[in-house]
């Protein structure tokens, strides 16, 4: 008997010719993720990706599997020789297993005959295998329509005995979607909105504004620290961080004082743009959430948005805090981005920032200003490094409960 996992990828399946690619890109996801781990003889065939754990502690695999974007579900099966009597055996096990851990009291098993030697047909083994299921346990019943557990009986070369257990992040592998630019301050929405891109197959690249002496060294961490955490899903980001020092200090001078964040936050968007255009990315990926502060109103969004083509993803759009809240819990960025640091936003703070900007004004402020030399210099103090975590250290306990 040989104890595997198999992966099953949900949407990849449908992508009709890009198939191949796709599959090749969540291979490569899962390489990036199991080898750090000592493990490198797992194998794609019909669709699923499997993996032999062979003498391993399957739980450390199972961890590092959850953090890879494109999976949809995963078994950990038995692979035994096509005999019924060693079939029903191991079904007989999963399901005393899933009635003991999960207290499971509905089943039903379901089999797909590759193999098409085998004399019974797909129906008569799954009927076998519950008559057999019933007589050898107590306390459960066959339900075809809706079971708590599917018992899953494979005959190919080898019989394949599993349940669906646990399920993956779905979504997309990653670089089959292109690139993005996300704009990563040290709050808790960006990261959450970088995420949920990244998941549709976006590989992420970030840029991050900050206000040097103003804003602190530790501050910067915190965010190199945030796209650490994002790299455990998404791989190696390259992370651009600008000084808008000199920009906020023309604006505080010379620019109505009520206009300082949207001016601020055009100016952001705009650099992040360029920055993109040069960097292979076809969008932008922003936190912002309706109406959460006064740059993030329907008016002050539209004048935003007029700064740059290029389209603007911005996934929290319509989330309520405390779902966002939630979501960054779940993937770990929350306790790092409530580090109280000093964000680029703070300084120069307007007292009462205009909420309904006009763009026809918000314009006319930015003539105020020598716009393109002033990018131009932002654009050439611009740091750059990758982030990227060891990957043995990823874990997210609760993901798998
Ligand atoms: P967050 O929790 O992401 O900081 P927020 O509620 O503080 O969001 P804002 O400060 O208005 O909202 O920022 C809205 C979005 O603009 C952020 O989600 C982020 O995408 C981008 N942004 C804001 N500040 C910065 C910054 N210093 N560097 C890069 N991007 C930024
Ligand atoms: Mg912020």
């Amino acid at each position: 008997m040989e104890k595997l996992i198999i992966i099953r990828s949900g949407e990849t399946v449908l992508k009709g010719k890009n198939r191949r690619l796709f599959e090749e890109k969540l291979m490569k996801s899962v390489r990036r993720v199991l080898k750090p781990l000592g493990c490198h003889s797992f194998y794609l065939q019909h669709n699923r990706i499997y993996v032999p754990i062979e003498q391993r502690d399957e739980s450390p695999l199972l961890k590092a599997l959850m953090k890879v974007f494109g999976i949809d579900l995963i078994s950990i099966a038995v692979k035994i020789p096509v005999v019924m009597e060693g079939i029903k055996e191991a079904a007989l096990n999963e399901l005393l297993h899933l009635q003991l851990q999960r207290g499971v009291k509905t089943f039903k098993v379901q089999t797909k005959r590759t193999d098409k030697s085998f004399p019974n047909s797909s129906q008569e083994i799954s009927r076998e295998i519950g008559a057999y299921l019933l007589k050898h346990t107590e306390g459960l019943l066959v339900d075809v329509h809706h079971p708590e557990t599917t018992i899953h009986v494979e005959i190919k070369e080898s019989a394949y005995i599993f349940s669906d257990r646990i399920r993956g992040l779905g979504g997309l592998p990653r670089e089959t979607n292109g690139n993005a630019m996300l704009l990563l301050s040290g709050g808790i929405d960006s990261p959450v909105a970088g995420w949920m891109v990244a998941r549709r197959g976006v590989a992420l690249k970030a840029v991050h504004f900050h206000s040097y002496p103003y804003t602190s060294k530790q501050a910067m961490d915190k965010v190199k620290n945030l796209a650490r955490l994002l790299s455990h899903y998404c791989g190696p980001i390259q992370l651009f961080s600008i000084n808008l020092l000199p920009f906020q200090q023309e604006v505080a001078e010379k620019c109505p004082d009520d206009e300082g964040t949207i001016l601020v936050r055009r100016m952001m968007t705009r650099l992040a743009e360029l920055l993109a255009t040069s960097h292979e990315c076809d969008a932008l990926i922003t936190g912002e959430s309706l109406g959460q502060v006064a740059s993030q109103t329907i008016q002050s969004i539209r004048v935003t948005n007029e700064a740059v083509s290029l389209p603007v993803f911005r996934p929290l759009i319509a989330m309520d805090k405390s779902e966002i809240i939630q979501f960054a819990r779940k993937i770990d960025t929350y306790e790092t981005s409530i580090l109280p640091f000093e964000d680029c936003c703070t300084v120069f703070l307007p007292k009462r920032p205009v909420t309904k900007p006009r763009l026809d004004k918000i314009v006319n402020s930015e003539k105020l200003i020598e716009m393109e030399a002033m990018t131009t210099d932002l654009l050439n103090s611009v740091e750059v490094e990758w982030v990227k975590e060891p990957l043995h250290q990823v874990v997210c306990e609760d993901a798998l409960s």
